[in-house]
């Protein structure tokens, strides 16, 4: 009936209002998170495939609104990019995960541990993001070496030149720099051979269907061959099964991470991973 319609039409109506406020709340509320200590950061670990080592971690941020709980990065992070929050945000996520970097090193880590910390395309828009990195290394005195940058395609297609410019300084410092989601953006043959990358990461939507798709694993297996061809080392993200470990091992894929191994985790969760010391 109309009378129907109509009232689905209001529903639909005050549904896309509801979803409004919530957006114009986040942007309000996100301007104050840094300042009111809201922004945290968690951590998931990465695996060495062939022995089950913890070889590294990823930061990954968390915003413990007070009122609507914990708020998930796919729903702030985008806010935070078009407002340009995510500038003093990114650099407090670098700051903060180079901190805890540095807690954690008071004690024995695993060999070569490194500490990955997510850049947005906007961070490359600041033309002092080299030495904004620098100042935080020295500050908090971590090696270069332990901390790992991770960057997506679209960020290098944002400004191929200033962007190339930035990472090959960013490498002459010594960080590590990883190409994140690789598989989801285009021409990435061509960047892996132009850019200073030493690891690229397989997006999880190829390692997720790896054991159900032929064309997944054959996929997988060409950019595993790929990257072991050009000397890059290799992460699988999103490893949930058994099964797929499996898979990814027969292809001596170096790392993963996924729900398998481990969810993202507070610092404190990690350090119980480290070689702990014997007790006498
Ligand atoms: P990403 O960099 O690809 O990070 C991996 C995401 O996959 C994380 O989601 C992680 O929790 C999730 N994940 C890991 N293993 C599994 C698994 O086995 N199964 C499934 N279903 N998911 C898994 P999260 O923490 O929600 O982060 C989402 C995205 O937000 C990140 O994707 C990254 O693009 C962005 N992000 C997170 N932290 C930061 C940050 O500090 N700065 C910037 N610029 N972006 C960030
Ligand atoms: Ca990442
Ligand atoms: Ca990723
Ligand atoms: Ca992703």
């Amino acid at each position: 009936t109309t009378e129907e319609r109509y009232s689905s039409y209001r529903f639909y109506d005050s549904e896309v209002n509801a979803q409004l406020q919530t957006r114009l709340r986040l942007e309000t509320d996100l301007g104050m998170a840094l300042e009111r200590q809201e922004l945290l950061l968690y951590y998931q670990p990465r695996i060495q495939l062939e022995t089950g080592q913890l070889v590294g971690a990823e930061a990954l941020l968390r915003w413990q609104h007070p009122t609507l709980g914990m708020v998930l990065p796919a729903e702030f992070i985008p806010i935070a990019e078009e407002t340009g929050l995510i500038l003093p945000i990114g650099e407090w996520v670098l700051r903060t995960a180079c901190n805890q970097l540095k807690q954690w090193q008071s004690q024995p880590l695993p060999e070569g541990f490194k500490l990955s910390v997510n850049l947005s395309a906007r961070q490359f828009q600041q033309p002092d993001l080299v030495e904004v990195v620098q100042q935080i290394l020295a500050e908090t005195a971590v090696k270069a070496a332990a901390l790992e940058l991770e960057v997506t395609e679209s960020l290098i297609m944002a400004d191929v030149k200033v962007t190339t410019e930035m990472l090959s300084q960013l490498h002459q410092q010594g960080v590590a720099l990883a190409l994140d989601d690789f598989g989801t953006g285009y021409s990435s043959l061509g960047y892996l051979r132009q850019f200073p990358f030493d690891t690229l990461k397989i997006d999880r939507s190829f390692v997720q269907d790896v054991t159900e798709s032929s064309e997944a694993a054959a996929v997988v297996k060409a950019i595993v061959t790929l990257a072991k061809s050009l000397g890059l080392g290799i992460v699988a993200e999103g490893i949930e099964t058994r099964s797929q470990l499996t898979y990814l091992q027969s292809l001596q894929c170096d790392e993963g991470q996924g729900y398998h191994f481990a969810r993202p985790e507070p610092a404190a969760a990690i350090a119980l991973r480290f070689p702990q010391p014997t007790s006498v």
